[in-house]
């Protein structure tokens, strides 16, 4: 089949390598705003052309939307005003404004909404990984607005990228990625920016840099024209889950401060129980 990929960065060029890998897509077009990633696409073999979004949309049995959602919000219902029979596929980290936007579209059946629970902190075509949906986590939202035959087709295609399914509606999903997703970016964000004005010394950061502390801040590397939006979509849930972990951060000063070692202690013991859950 045809298939069209909105956004060829790392989550399009990475799906555009398993699509073919699988022998899923015959052929891949490519539309993106950014003239040197389409290059780039094209010399990594990620897409086989590119195209106007309107000209790709006519002429390909299935379509994924992989830009930032604020442009998810923008192109989606210009995609569904021109679907007939085709499957649409959002693979946005944000799901409640996005369905809204759509929900009383004539073409909504046609969306099925996704968000793969894979990533890295990378973005560009060159950051496209083979492998990185394999054994994940595909979350399928609000999936009976999807037409049955919409919502088959991409089930067989989560099967076939040896993705797990997993069904959520909208809001459940928002609160959801909000505490255990997106709070994760803005404390890595914070951490680096705490280190990088305490330690004025760039040197002494890369000397004395440990496992953990990379690995810690490793999500600040990501991008702002991803996370940005995904923070303005979803500011109500991850203020409710910042505002906890603010608290967190607080009773922690707090006994320090006291010299309480022994409820530290116990509190991190509690935080231990993390292992049971991620082995
Ligand atoms: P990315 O690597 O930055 O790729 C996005 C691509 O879309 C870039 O080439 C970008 O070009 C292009 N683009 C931006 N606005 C556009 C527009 N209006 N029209 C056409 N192309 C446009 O981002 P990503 O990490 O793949 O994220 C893509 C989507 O997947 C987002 O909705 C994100 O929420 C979701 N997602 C991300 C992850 C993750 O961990 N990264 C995981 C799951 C889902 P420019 O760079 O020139 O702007």
């Amino acid at each position: 089949m045809t298939v069209t990929i909105i956004g060829i960065g790392l989550i399009g060029g990475s799906l555009a390598l398993s699509l073919k890998e699988k022998g899923i897509a015959a052929s891949i077009i490519g539309v993106d705003k950014s003239p040197a990633h389409i290059q780039k696409a094209l010399d990594l073999k990620l897409i086989d052309r590119s195209d106007t979004l309107d000209q790709a949309v006519k002429v390909s049995d299935l379509i994924f939307l992989a830009v930032p959602v604020d442009a998810i919000l923008e192109i989606l219902p210009r995609v569904l005003d021109q679907v007939k029979d085709q499957v649409v596929v959002d693979l946005g980290s944000t799901k409640s404004k996005i369905l809204e936007a759509v929900r009383d579209h004539p073409r909504r059946g046609r969306l099925v909404a996704a968000h793969p629970m894979a990533g890295t902190e990378y973005s560009g075509p060159e950051a496209a990984l083979k492998d990185l949906f394999k054994d994940k986590t595909m979350v399928l939202c609000d999936v009976k607005k999807s037409d049955e035959d919409a919502f088959e087709m991409v089930e067989n295609l989560v099967d076939s990228l040896q993705m797990r399914s997993v069904f959520m509606n909208a809001t459940e999903h928002d609160v959801h990625t909000a505490y255990v997703s997106h709070i994760s970016h803005i404390t890595s964000f914070a951490l680096a920016l705490t280190v990088l004005e305490k330690e004025k010394e760039e040197g002494h950061i890369f000397e004395l840099a440990s496992g953990g502390f990379e690995s810690t801040v490793r999500l600040a590397k990501s991008s702002p024209d991803m996370w940005v939006p995904v923070f303005r979509q979803n500011r109500e849930n991850v203020l409710d889950v910042l505002e906890e972990h603010i608290r967190q951060l607080k009773n922690m000063q707090h006994l320090l401060e006291k010299e309480d070692y022994e409820a530290f202690y116990k509190l991190i013991q509690r935080s231990n129980r993390i292992r049971k859950i991620l082995r």
